[in-house]
């Protein structure tokens, strides 16, 4: 038996990549056809037929799955903004970063269009997340920095692409292999194949490894569930903080001897990171409440 990722299912059938080829595969009798059970990045073992045809046999453990795009075992989510034109929007940047670790995954800021902004400019972007530790790249399609780097980073791995449109996602992949067919933007519903509105999400391969979805996932706004109590956990720099609040409890807002409060005022931590952590709770405190 061969292993191999499923790059994509298409009525009843899946693409196995195996490393060296593609196969074409059937399930064996005893699988319920269930589209959720056989997702694009999930391993299979498979049996060879004739020619490039095959049977999945097996299907391995999964780390991770996430539901737009359905992908399974995805390695990382690459977030991407624009240093410029859309201005960086913080707000939806840190509410990724809560959407890929809420999911398990390793997320990876990409800051594209470099070139539209003076290096301390950047340099006052990319600061807060490098501070806090975040894995962060500074890239430009049009002056081609970092894109070198970019491809290091997607080499071997499963890779999802996220981001507001107009950041550069399209033009990113482009560079990195050009040629690299991709419907960055919106899906519209003419390109929903089938009777149904399942959208036929293919993971594409990179000739020099890896492979990455063919549209962008966390394109929905809402927070994981969660109490109020949980959202420093996604904010690692406050989370760093909260063990010397006076009250176990405290959410890092309205109460006193908060030693969060105390490192935004001391320059610990980042206003506009607070910022969007206390907007963030009161979208928490407002869910807590519909259940
Ligand atoms: P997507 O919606 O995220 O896929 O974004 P696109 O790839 O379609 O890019 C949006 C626009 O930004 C296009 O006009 C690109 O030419 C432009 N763009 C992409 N990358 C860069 C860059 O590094 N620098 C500059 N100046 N423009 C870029
Ligand atoms: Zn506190």
């Amino acid at each position: 038996m061969l292993e191999g990722i499923i790059t994509k299912g298409y009525s009843g059938f899946y693409y196995v990549h195996s490393g060296v080829q593609l196969w074409e595969c059937s399930l064996r009798g005893r699988f319920r056809l269930n589209a959720q059970d056989f997702l694009p990045g999930d391993r299979v073992k498979i049996s060879p037929l004739k020619g490039t045809k095959g049977v999945i046999e097996e299907v391995l453990p999964r780390i991770n799955s996430l539901i737009r795009p359905a992908i399974a075992n995805v390695d990382q989510v690459v977030v991407v903004s624009a240093a410029s034109e859309p201005e960086p929007d913080f707000n939806l940047l840190d509410r990724i970063l809560i959407q890929v670790d809420a999911a398990k995954i390793a997320p990876l800021i990409c800051i594209n269009k470099a070139d539209l902004v003076s290096p301390d400019e950047l340099e006052e972007l990319v600061k807060p997340y490098q501070k806090t530790g975040y894995a962060l790249i500074e890239v430009s399609v049009k002056s081609g920095q970092g894109i070198a780097e970019l491809r290091q980073v997607l080499k071997d791995k499963i890779s999802v692409f996220a981001g507001s449109s107009g950041v550069g996602k399209s033009s990113l992949l482009n560079a990195v292999q050009p040629g690299l067919e991709l419907k960055m933007g919106e899906v519209s519903q003419k390109l929903r194949r089938g009777r149904h509105t399942t959208r036929h999400v293919e993971l594409l391969q990179l000739e020099f490894g890896g492979l990455v979805a063919d549209t962008p996932g966390f394109s929905s706004l809402n927070l994981p569930a969660m109490q109020r109590q949980d959202l420093a956990g996604f904010f690692p720099e406050i989370q760093e903080l909260a063990h010397k609040c006076r009250f176990t409890t405290c959410v890092h807002w309205q109460e006193p001897q908060c030693a969060v409060k105390d490192g935004v005022e001391q320059g610990i931590i980042n206003p506009k990171r607070y910022k969007n952590y206390l907007s963030f709770l009161s979208e928490v405190i407002e869910q807590e409440r519909r259940y």
